[in-house]
């Protein structure tokens, strides 16, 4: 095992602080990361407070991880030492499922195994994220990222990016397509890019008036600011595609009057459950639905396409100490657009 210095939250209600993880050496198929650069999701939020009722303690969050790779396995093919790799939301799946010969591993049948807050298949041992010096990842769980995009900005891309590439693809935006974002944080920003990049015409839906400047500079050519309850009359039935990345508690009813006749509403945001009225659907015949990030043949595409198109986050990369102020700060919506810790801030060792 390899002594590995991380940030753990040790219960729901404490801060997070320094530990110590032990990481597996890696097998004949494993890949060992040295991890440079971990975005800080809202879901690391969720799950370090329990949030979503099944978290394991002590947790080490994180899920946009970018690293080198520092040593590869006797059966490693398509990995080198030195490469410049990321690792997302999930290290493991069945692979035998419909789902992951589908290439869709986190829709796996069995349940995907997710980077942290979940057990080894195998051996049941913990998994720990980003928020750590180093990991070891399965081959073929492991991205590549493309030359071109600055490390610390390519590194929400993990999550962030494929979470809003693939339902925008999936439900298929078409360029010149009216899509609104709902909710401008570190999703919302890169569904703004990515939407943009794939020529839809981006209306940003933000409780916070501050964002309009930001929200033109990111690429939408529309800012409407929720707090005044008369825009949802003044804009009905004008979007082709709604994209939800709101972390909080919001009426899914009031945003679906916005969607024009069978237009589609996709919720990526996890706030508490809340309430949905059949009219809301029924009337122009609209459809609502969810997507969860991305399989790794979908995230390698985007982060290919974002390469090509030039897209990449906006980050204030912060030191690892600073991280419970920064989940302060994303909790009143002020981040812009995604935290990223320097790994280089934690121990050495
Ligand atoms: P974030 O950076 O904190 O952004 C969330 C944004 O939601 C805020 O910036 C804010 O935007 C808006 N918001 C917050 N509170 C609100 C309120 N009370 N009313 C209306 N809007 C509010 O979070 P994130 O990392 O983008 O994650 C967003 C959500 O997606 C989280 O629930 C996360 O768990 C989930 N998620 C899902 C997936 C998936 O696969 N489906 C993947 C990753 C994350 P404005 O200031 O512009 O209103
Ligand atoms: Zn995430
Ligand atoms: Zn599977």
């Amino acid at each position: 095992m390899i002594a590995t210095p991380a940030y753990a939250a040790e219960s729901a209600k404490a801060p997070l602080g320094p530990f110590s993880i032990q990481r597996r050496e890696p097998g004949p198929r494993d890949v060992l990361i040295e991890i440079l650069y971990c975005g800080v999701c809202h879901s690391d939020i969720h799950q370090a407070r329990g949030e979503w009722g099944d978290a394991m303690f002590p947790m080490v969050p994180g899920h946009e991880i970018v690293g080198r790779v520092a040593k590869v396995g006797a059966e490693v093919q398509r990995w080198q030492v030195g490469d410049t790799v990321g690792v997302g939301c999930f290290v493991d799946s069945c692979r035998h499922c419909e789902a992951c010969e589908a290439g869709e591993e986190q829709y796996c049948h069995e349940g995907l195994t997710a980077t942290y807050n979940a057990r080894e298949r195998g051996t049941q041992a913990p998994t720990y994220g980003g928020y750590s010096r180093r990991i070891t990842v399965d081959q073929d769980y492991v991205l590549r990222v493309p030359e071109g995009i600055p490390l610390e900005r390519a590194a929400p891309l993990l999550c962030a990016g494929i979470t809003t590439y693939s339902p925008l693809k999936h439900f298929g935006l078409k360029p010149g397509d009216a899509l609104a974002v709902v909710g401008l944080g570190g999703l919302g920003h890169m569904a703004v890019k990515i939407g943009a990049a794939m020529g839809a015409r981006v209306t940003v839906l933000s409780h916070s008036p501050g964002k309009q400047e930001d929200a033109l500079a990111l690429g939408a050519s529309e800012f409407i600011a929720t707090r005044d309850p008369a825009v949802f009359s003044e804009h009905a039935g004008r979007f082709d595609m709604i994209l939800d990345t709101v972390s909080a508690a919001h009426d899914y009813n009031a945003y679906l009057g916005l969607l024009r006749r069978d237009g589609t509403m996709v919720l990526v945001g996890v706030p508490e459950p809340g309430v949905l009225a059949a009219p809301a659907l029924i009337f122009q015949r609209k459809r609502l639905t969810g997507s969860l990030i991305g399989g790794i043949r979908e995230t390698q595409e985007m982060l290919d396409f974002c390469a090509a198109h030039r897209v990449a986050a906006d980050v204030e990369v912060i030191k690892i100490a600073d991280i419970n102020a920064a989940y302060e700060r994303m909790l009143s919506s002020d981040v812009r657009y995604r935290f990223v810790i320097d790994i280089a801030s934690l121990a050495q060792g």
